[in-house]
């Protein structure tokens, strides 16, 4: 058994998968907690007395760093309040249980907590969703969605940060994925730690550095709760295949995910590069580069019977939509009416189901 090399006389018990050094427990608690601390300090995440609302899913990145930011606030006194957010997709066998273990961690933590549901929001459930789209694309859905709802619910908090639990991992295989896509805004934006959610309200990543690997070994020694099972409509999501890309790289040399976050972090569009303007929604308000943000269009191909619109070019969707708006069928009117019984292309008639449209407002 080799002694730790911390030098603190204990024996190791683990080696560190990011830089390979043998530990001890308690020797790997401390870096682990002094590199998230670095991570933050470093990047001036949070301004003290403030509100932070942790995005919470019940799975381990998200419970550690529940964990470790009440352990880090009352250690270092960054004198900050901390809240727990949680979405509710309406995924039967996954999200409800998951819940469970976020409701648990509010009791241990001792942290408020609030769930906003898509149900709610949108009148839909990604269950639903699903049998409407089918398991491609379904991804798609639940991202917009989701990233709506967070900051939805952090504005009904009145939160001054949202924290989530993105870890290193998390970024590179993001990058990855951004450069297979040639998508040259999200790859221009998705290494920063603090970004814009456009509602005023900072998005901050305090695990960018920290490696997945690490995240499940600290969960694991610190005895932490949490949710593991993947989601039941994982499999065919894209991102499973960067990060199948960047699990195979890792095998070969774990610095892959770091030289992967700084390369990503050094890259500088070209300024003749055609980047989107970012604007409002016309009819939700909400942060877009299109006159109709995605989760409306998704949303009004949902509700009108069309659920592969948005899913494609902007252009196309462009023209569906204005060629509805000349049929007179806008959804404005269309959705708020009973029973309106007005053709929308691709859909036979209005039903009442249409009445029950709940366009993000
Ligand atoms: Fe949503 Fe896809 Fe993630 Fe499941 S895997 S929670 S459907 S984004």
């Amino acid at each position: 058994m080799p002694l730790c090399s911390a030098n603190c006389g204990s024996n190791a018990i683990l080696k560190r998968p990011k830089t390979g050094d043998a530990l001890c427990k308690e020797c790997f608690f401390e870096a682990f907690e002094n590199e998230v601390h670095f991570t933050i300090t470093k990047a001036r995440l949070f301004e003290p007395g403030k509100t932070v609302a942790i995005a919470a899913s019940g799975g381990k990145d998200s419970t550690v760093l529940a964990y470790v930011l009440k352990l880090l606030n009352e250690k270092f006194k960054y004198n900050l309040k901390l809240v727990l957010l949680s979405i509710d997709e309406g995924i039967t066998g996954y999200r409800d249980d998951s819940l469970d273990t976020v409701k648990k961690n509010r009791d241990d933590y001792e942290m408020p907590l609030k769930i906003m549901s898509y149900k709610d929001l949108y009148g839909w459930t990604m269950d639903e969703i699903v049998a409407e789209i089918g398991r491609k694309n379904n991804c798609t859905f639940c991202g917009v969605f989701r990233r709506q709802a967070l900051d939805r619910g952090a504005n009904l908090l009145k939160v001054d940060y949202l924290a989530t639990g993105h870890n290193a991992d998390d970024i590179a295989e993001t990058v990855l994925m951004n450069i297979l896509r040639g998508d040259l805004a999200r790859l221009n934006r998705c290494t920063s730690i603090i970004t814009d959610s456009g509602d005023g309200i900072p998005r901050v990543k305090p695990l960018k550095y920290t490696y997945e690997k690490e995240i499940v070994m600290y969960a694991y020694f610190r005895k932490l709760i949490y949710f593991s099972t993947e989601c039941v409509f994982a499999p065919n999501a894209y991102r499973g295949h960067a990060r199948v890309l960047l699990k195979d790289l890792e095998k070969i040399d774990p610095s892959v995910i770091m030289n992967i976050i700084q390369s990503g972090e050094s890259l500088k569009v070209n300024e003749t590069a055609n980047m989107p303007t970012l604007t409002k929604c016309s009819r939700c308000n909400y942060v877009s580069s299109q006159t109709v943000c995605k989760a409306c269009v998704l949303l009004e191909g949902l509700n009108k019977g069309l659920p592969r619109l948005g899913i494609g070019k902007s252009s196309k969707v462009k023209r569906i939509l204005e060629e509805n708006e000349k049929k007179n069928c806008d959804s404005t009117s269309c959705c708020r009416t009973n029973n309106c019984k007005k053709d929308i292309e691709g859909v036979e008639k209005c039903t009442d189901k249409l009445s029950s449209v709940n366009l993000i407002k």
